[in-house]
């Protein structure tokens, strides 16, 4: 069976980024739009989510642009407390599927195409039925290049013997009766989320086990705050990074300042990062990790038998009725920087680190409001994931230079400035800045380019070095 129709846009994936990208082309333009994905719903990897997994960002600035995501309210309990809401995993599908069935389908201009898998050149096969459909479009966009991954559909990369209680997350809510001891595998966000669900659930910290291969520098959530109440705390740390910057004799001091002024956290003040991949944590939750005190470092696991565990550096013994949590899928893979803009073809990026949705929306927005391919590109500089310590410097100056130069053009600055998903430009809206915002703001003006000198400089030493 097969089926040929036309549409302005194919857009493949109705994840985050493939549904913020459409749901500004349908606000901007007249453009018809379909949309295939391999998921019964829209929302991505949500759908795939451990069931205690919530945003790392408040709701506020997560979705799509033209529709708000929660209630603007502050958690009054648990250790995201004084701070604005964070959705859950559920809440951020549910979200999905209210875009696509109150707002996109409505529309009349897009076909949404679920259980669908894309094969290149139009062609669409359904996963549920051998129905073929080809879709005639002027432009395809890419929402899969970034490629993410998440624990419960990606088999661990190390060898697990059988027998060996090794889960995803996802299965943690599943344990009905205490086992010898838990151990988690990796030093990442979704590591954390499942060493602080343990917790929540009365484990005792010595039944932890913690494997870091390396351990990373977070941000504190309390400065990634959307509301006025936050205003001036949050300019306050932009101000404090880019003049510890700017004033700064070496990477490694400017890291300590940085730690000493609360821009950046660590779990151990005895151990210095290595890596930095956006996460963020609040001062409750690290107290919470800080207890675990069992923390491998010994490297990345190579094997998990029935009672030993061999990692790079070392090999530590184990039981068949330890759970092993499996937490090293890769959610910010890096992948090679492409042009967003190809002739008839957009492969969406990240233009300010780790935003996927903003950056999404303010892709079709360009696509929208700009002709030319090259003013296009050089709007939408792609900022990739960060990884190391040297990424924070990077992702530092491309971030401010992405800001610099959209600031520059009135039509993207107003843009910006309405931008539900621009969680950042709003704080500097003219209409609302107070004397102490604005004294702030003069601060962060003032120091930014010393602050991009260094901070070049350190990149280039550092990637000479590299
Ligand atoms: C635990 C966790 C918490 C996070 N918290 C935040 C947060 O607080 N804030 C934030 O900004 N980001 C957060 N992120 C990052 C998050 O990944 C992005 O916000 C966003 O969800 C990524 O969406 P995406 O559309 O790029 O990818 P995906 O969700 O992976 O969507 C891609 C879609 O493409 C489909 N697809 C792929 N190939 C094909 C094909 N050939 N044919 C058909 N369909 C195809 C897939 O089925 C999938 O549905 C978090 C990530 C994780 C893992």
């Amino acid at each position: 069976m097969s089926e040929r129709f036309t549409s302005d846009y194919l857009v493949v994936g109705a994840g985050a980024m493939g549904m913020a990208f459409t749901d500004v082309l349908l606000t901007e333009t007249e453009a018809t739009i379909t949309i295939v994905d391999r998921h019964a719903r829209p929302g991505g990897h949500w759908n795939d989510s451990y069931p205690f997994v919530r945003l790392h960002q408040p709701s506020s600035f997560y979705g799509v642009n033209s529709r708000k995501l929660g209630s603007d309210t502050k958690d009054r309990v648990g250790w995201n407390s004084g701070l604005y809401e964070l959705a859950s995993g559920t809440e951020v599908v549910t979200y999905f599927e209210q875009v696509m069935d109150q707002q996109f389908l409505p529309s009349g201009r897009v076909r949404y195409l679920p259980m669908s898998e894309y094969l290149g050149d139009g062609l669409v096969r359904g996963l549920t039925s051998d129905q073929e459909t080809i879709v005639e479009s002027r432009k395809t966009v890419d929402s899969t290049y970034m490629n993410v991954t998440v624990p419960s559909v990606t088999p661990p990369s190390y060898e697990v013997t059988g027998g060996v209680r090794c889960v995803p997350p996802n299965q943690l809510p599943e344990v009905a009766e205490a086992p010898d001891g838990y151990l988690i595998v990796g030093g990442g966000k979704t590591a954390i989320d499942s060493c602080l669900w343990l917790l929540s659930n009365n484990v005792d910290p010595e039944e932890i086990r913690w494997v870091v291969p390396r351990d990373q520098w977070m941000l504190d959530r309390a400065h990634i705050q959307p509301g006025p109440e936050f205003a001036v705390q949050v300019m306050l740390r932009q101000a404090e990074t880019m003049e510890i910057a700017a004033n700064s004799s070496s990477l490694d001091q400017m890291f300590d300042r940085l730690v000493e002024r609360g821009v950046l956290l660590r779990l151990d003040a005895a151990v210095r990062p290595t890596m930095f991949r956006c996460c963020t944590v609040t001062q409750l939750e690290l107290d919470q990790l800080r207890r675990i005190r069992n923390v491998v470092r010994s490297g990345h696991v190579k094997k998990i038998g029935l009672n030993r565990i061999d990692l790079d550096e070392d090999t530590i013994t184990t039981s068949p009725n330890t759970v092993h949590v499996d937490c090293t899928a890769d959610g910010l893979a890096r992948r090679p920087i492409r042009p967003i803009f190809e002739e008839n073809h957009l492969t969406l990026q990240t233009v300010r680190s780790c935003q996927q949705v903003f950056s999404a929306a303010f892709i079709a927005h360009v696509e929208a409001a700009y002709e030319d391919e090259a003013t296009k590109n050089d709007l939408c500089t792609v900022v990739s994931h960060p990884d190391d310590t040297l990424d924070w410097v990077r992702t530092t100056v491309e971030n401010a230079l992405n800001s610099i130069k959209w600031n520059g053009d009135p039509g993207l600055k107003a843009w910006l400035s309405e931008a539900r998903l621009d969680g950042f430009s709003r704080l500097r809206g003219v209409s609302e800045r107070t004397p102490e915002q604005d004294q702030l703001l003069t601060r962060i003006i003032e120091a930014t380019p010393r602050a991009l000198q260094k901070l070049s400089k350190y990149l280039d030493e550092g990637r000479r070095a590299n």
